[in-house]
Parts: structure tokens; sequence; C-alpha cells
């Protein structure tokens, strides 16, 4: 089962990401946790990302791609995966397509729909963890001990480009090059829409389900 998990900034598309990845019993990426990776181990890449992502910008395709391809050659990802955050532009998705064209193509594009009002207040209260990068919120979702990871005891922060300066560039970005995809996709025939707009757990049953 081959998944990508479309929305915008704050849908909850890491949220739910290892819920489906486990039951699916496969792996799963999220490409904006690869360059936060690259960031934190100060690589010439994670280099390079920042620059964008600092500015709430796309990181340049031909680098993104490289990234993404390179996770996915791996034998790991041969029994399928989730993608959380990639395809984000058009070239991203053709890519992908053309990679996959022998093993089947992408099964399912679950299109996570979200009120940017709603995605605002989540990005505002987003927490996520310097090891492990699950994300938080301090109202709707917070760790069980304050400011410490749940899942591997890692510190729990803010993330630069969550601080309102960022987020509405970000936003802007998602109309401007991603939402396109949802048409994409629907031509394609394999897309799923889902109203993100419930619980976290309510979220996640209607994922599932729509996946089954
Ligand atoms: P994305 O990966 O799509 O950017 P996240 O999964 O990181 O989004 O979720 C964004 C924020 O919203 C996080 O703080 C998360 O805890 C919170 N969140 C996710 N899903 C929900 C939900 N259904 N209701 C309330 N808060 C949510
Ligand atoms: P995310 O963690 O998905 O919110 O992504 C954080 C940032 O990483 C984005 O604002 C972009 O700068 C960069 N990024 C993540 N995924 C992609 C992608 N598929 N294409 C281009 N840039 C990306």
């Amino acid at each position: 089962m081959k998944v990508i998990l479309l929305g915008p900034p704050g849908a909850g598309k890491g949220t739910q990401a290892a819920r489906i990845a486990e039951k699916l019993q496969v792996t799963r990426a999220a490409s904006g946790d690869l360059f936060r990776g690259n960031i934190r181990n100060n690589t010439e890449l994670g280099r390079l990302a920042k620059s964008y992502m600092d500015r709430g910008v796309l990181v340049p395709d031909d680098v993104t791609i490289r990234l993404v391809m390179d996770w996915l050659d791996s034998p790991e990802q041969s029994k399928g995966f989730v993608l959380d955050g990639f395809p984000r532009t058009l070239g991203q998705a053709e890519a992908l397509d053309r990679v996959l064209v022998d093993k089947g193509g992408i099964n399912r594009v679950m299109y996570i729909n979200v009120p940017e009002a709603e995605l605002i207040r989540r990005l505002a209260g987003r927490y996520i963890c310097r090891i492990c990068q699950t994300p938080y919120h301090e109202s709707f979702s917070p760790p069980r001990q304050a400011g410490i990871c749940d899942k591997c005891g890692g510190e729990v922060y803010q993330r630069d480009d969550d601080k309102a300066e960022v987020v509405g560039k970000r936003l802007e970005v998602f109309f401007k090059e991603t939402e396109p995809l949802v048409d994409y996709y629907r031509l394609a025939g394999n897309l799923k829409e889902i109203n993100g707009e419930g619980t976290i757990e309510d979220v996640g049953n209607a994922l599932i389900a729509a996946l089954e």
C-alpha cells in the first residue's frame, strides 16, 4: 500500500502518519522531518534547506526530489509507505509517478481538509520533539510531562517556521503551489478527501475507514 498524505501545514498529516503506517504495517517519511534531520546534523543539504524553510517557502524541486527518492530507494520501502508532505508541487508529483510507474503507482492520496483559521490555531500551539519529531499541541495534545516527548524523552520545542510571521507565507505557498495537486490526484482517480476538523481520534478513524 502506497499512501500520500496531502494537506495544508497544520492539517494533521504528521499526527496521523504514524498511526496509518502502523495500521498498514509500512514505513513512513515526512520530507520536512528529513530536512530538519539534516539541519540538526548540520549537513550541506540541511544548511541549504534551512535558507528556504526559515522563509516559509519550498525547497527547490531538484533537491527535494533527490532526497525523497533516496529514501524511497531503500528496500524497507518495498512493502509500501506513507509519505507526509511530499509531493508538494506538480513537478514532485510527476517525478514520483515516474519512479512508481513499474510498481503499481500510488494507491491512495488522502487529502486532509481544514479551514484556515483552525490551521493557524494548530500551528500557533504546535511543539515537536527535537529527536523523533513527534508533534504535540499545547492545548489539543500536550505531552504527559511538559516539555518532554512521550515517545522518546526528547526535548519538545516550537519550530521557527511555526511563528506567526512565517505561517502566513507557508499557507500562501500551499494554496499557490500545492493545492493544485488536489485536482491532479482527483483526475488520476485515487483522491480521498477527509474532513480534518474533528478531534485527532475522529480524523484518525475517518482516515483508516477511507483506506479500507
Ligand atoms: P501537519 O503535519 O499537517 O503540518 P501536524 O500533524 O503537525 O500537522 O498537526 C499540527 C498541530 O495540530 C499539532 O500541534 C497537532 O498536535 C495538532 N493537531 C493535529 N490534528 C489535530 C486535530 N484533529 N485537532 C486538534 N489539533 C490537532
Ligand atoms: P513541513 O515539516 O512539512 O511543515 O515542512 C517544513 C518546510 O520544509 C516547508 O515549509 C518547506 O520549506 C520544506 N519542505 C518540506 N517538504 C517539502 C517539499 N515536498 N517540497 C519543498 N519543500 C518542502
